[in-house]
């Protein structure tokens, strides 16, 4: 396929806001493509050039671009600095100043290949060799190609879909319908890559997706949480379980494989350690990658668990976000001095080239119980007990909050590990309805979609309210407006974050009454954890429900977007109420 003509289904993209058109476009252009390209056009298409936890990036930045753009068209830097200011998107700004004709149309993987190129180029006077190869490259494209290659290293390609589209085009590809878009969703929490998802389906259709195993080094969609208003429901649904504390601090996934003299024991070895959204922060955690080498007894293990930060001096955890200190890009040896964590880990996914997603929890944790046989290390084995009786489930859930944790999990007993979805495996006890004079079970994870500038006292702030929204397959609903609730610090923060991802447009996914529009539209990329004392119905709100006496709890920088808590959960925090 040539890129030019991949162009011409991103510009079709772009200007759908139909989930379902935009599954139906995505599923025609990937049965266009070959095999030995159909990665690739899944990848560019979600503006990158690898699976989501490959983080590949390109570090340039728009003044950057704007010398590429120069380079590429013969024009002054001034001029395209004047054009992109009247523009606002460099992109177009790229597709104006391309009038050349062009030779032949490099095909997709021609255009791909120069990109990885470009993206991994280091070292010594490598940020003028990019500048150069990428103008290089604007100048054999057409205009619209031009605008869409200008979008990817900037991460502004912005088609408006994430990966979970991308696996419901696979099902109308093969079925002309969503039919099989369990069937696949259910490979990728096992592998997830969407690009090596559609290879298998295009060489070997559905039936390759079903030997799929785990693999060292490919993430795993982390297991998550349901929720249940009382200890009494939470034994009938899941019976015998184990219930462990919940730590607050940040899921790690940790891929391993053990070195000797430098070499990998087995050539799939590696050393990863994703988030709970996929990012590769390996190079975050030295202590952890050190520890899993001394402290782990097989040679290869793929471990779940929660890393928390505790105080050197007296032993205590911290607070989740000084935990989050410890995400950084630089200092990261003498933080990780400040802030030393404990690696908490409650499953293991795999060992020594056996995937054991389908192995009951309660062999898994006896796997688990001798891979990690010593205590006080860094890499811990979660504490545990078994039991059936609300009773002992309570006493030990109160026992958790008088030390400061944040509740318990509890885990079904004899259940496979479940990637990714909701299911009733895992259930989260925070609070028990009620005990607080009502309240909500939980918190929830909103999408900041805009915000109101202040008036009065708040101008000082430069916000005055912030709009708030629900996800529903790849669109987001307004559920709140919150105005109150934030500390001046927390707003300072709201703003400085709102105006890095502020945007001239609505956001094509978002649903948003006219009475609510903001005055400043903010791209969804930030996530908050909001506590409410109710929800209530609303016919302002196009979630339809609306947050009494909102709060921010704080930002979850851990969260995507996707990972926001969707309307049906929504529904059912207002069901679990009443
Ligand atoms: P919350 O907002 O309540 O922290 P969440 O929305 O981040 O929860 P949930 O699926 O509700 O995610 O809860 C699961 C999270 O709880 C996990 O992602 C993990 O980070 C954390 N956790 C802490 N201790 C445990 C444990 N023992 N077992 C499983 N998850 C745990």
């Amino acid at each position: 396929m040539t890129f030019k003509k991949l162009a011409t289904y991103f510009s079709q993209l772009e200007k759908t806001s139909s989930r379902l058109r935009i599954t139906e476009i995505l599923a025609d252009l990937l049965k266009q493509t070959d095999q030995n390209e159909t990665d690739k056009v899944c990848y560019l298409s979600l503006g990158r050039l690898g699976p989501l936890y490959a983080g590949i990036e390109f570090n340039l930045a728009e003044k950057m671009m704007l010398r590429v753009i120069s380079q590429a068209y013969g024009i002054s830097e001034e001029k395209a600095k004047k054009e992109y200011k009247k523009i606002g998107d460099l992109g177009e700004v790229a597709a104006k100043f391309d009038k050349r004709e062009k030779p032949k149309p490099l095909t997709v993987n021609q255009v791909y290949e120069r990109l990885e190129q470009i993206a991994q180029d280091s070292g010594e006077g490598s940020v003028e060799r990019k500048i150069s190869n990428l103008a290089g490259l604007l100048g054999d494209l057409d205009a619209e190609s031009s605008k869409y290659i200008v979008r990817i290293p900037l991460g502004r390609l912005r088609l408006g879909f994430s990966d979970l589209t991308v696996l419901d085009a696979f099902s109308w590809m093969v079925a002309g319908d969503k039919s099989k878009r369990q069937e696949i969703e259910e490979a990728y929490n096992n592998r997830a890559d969407v690009g090596q998802i559609a290879q298998i389906i295009k060489s070997k259709g559905l039936r390759g997706l079903r030997s799929l195993k785990v693999q060292l080094g490919v993430p795993i969609m982390p297991a998550l949480c349901q929720r249940l208003p009382t200890a009494e429901e939470m034994v009938e649904k899941l019976g015998k379980m184990a219930v462990e504390p919940k730590y607050d601090g940040q899921r790690l996934q940790a891929h391993y494989g053990i070195k000797t003299r430098g070499v990998y024991l087995s050539h799939t070895g590696c050393v990863k350690i994703f988030t709970r959204n996929l990012e590769n922060v390996t190079h975050m955690f030295p202590d952890i990658v050190e520890a899993l080498g001394k402290e782990v007894k097989a040679k290869e293990v793929i471990l779940d668990g929660e890393a928390i930060g505790f105080d050197p001096k007296t032993g205590k955890f911290l607070p989740f976000q000084e935990t989050m200190k410890r995400k950084r890009k630089y200092e990261i040896r003498r933080k990780a001095k400040e802030i030393p964590l404990k690696f908490f880990c409650f499953d293991i996914l795999y060992k020594d080239g056996r995937d054991l997603l389908k192995r009951p929890f309660n062999k898994r944790r006896e796997i688990l119980e001798k891979v990690l046989p010593s205590a006080n290390k860094t890499v811990v084995l979660s504490p545990q007990i078994v039991t059936n009786n609300p009773q002992e489930l309570r006493k030990y859930h109160d026992e958790q909050i008088k030390k400061g944790l944040e509740g318990v999990v509890v885990k079904k007993w004899q259940a496979p590990y479940d990637p990714g979805r909701r299911g009733y495996t895992w259930v989260k006890f925070k609070q028990e309805k009620g005990k607080k004079g009502g309240g909500l079970a939980d918190t929830l994870d909103c999408v900041v979609m805009g915000y109101y500038k202040g008036k009065g006292k708040r101008a000082e702030f430069g916000i005055g309210a912030f709009l708030v929204g629900v996800r529903k397959e790849g669109q987001f609903l307004t559920i709140s407006k919150i105005g109150t609730g934030l500390s001046d610090e927390q707003w300072r923060e709201m703003y400085k974050r709102c105006e890095k991802v502020k945007t001239g447009e609505k956001p094509k996914q978002y649903q948003v009454a006219k009475d609510l529009t903001p005055d400043i539209w903010c791209q969804p990329k930030i996530v908050v954890e909001i506590e409410a004392d109710n929800i209530t119905k609303s016919p302002i709100h196009t979630a339809q429900y609306a947050l009494r006496f909102p709060r921010l709890v704080r930002f979850r920088d851990d969260k995507s977007p996707e990972e926001a808590t969707s309307l049906r959960e929504a529904e059912k925090l207002y069901k679990l109420q009443k």
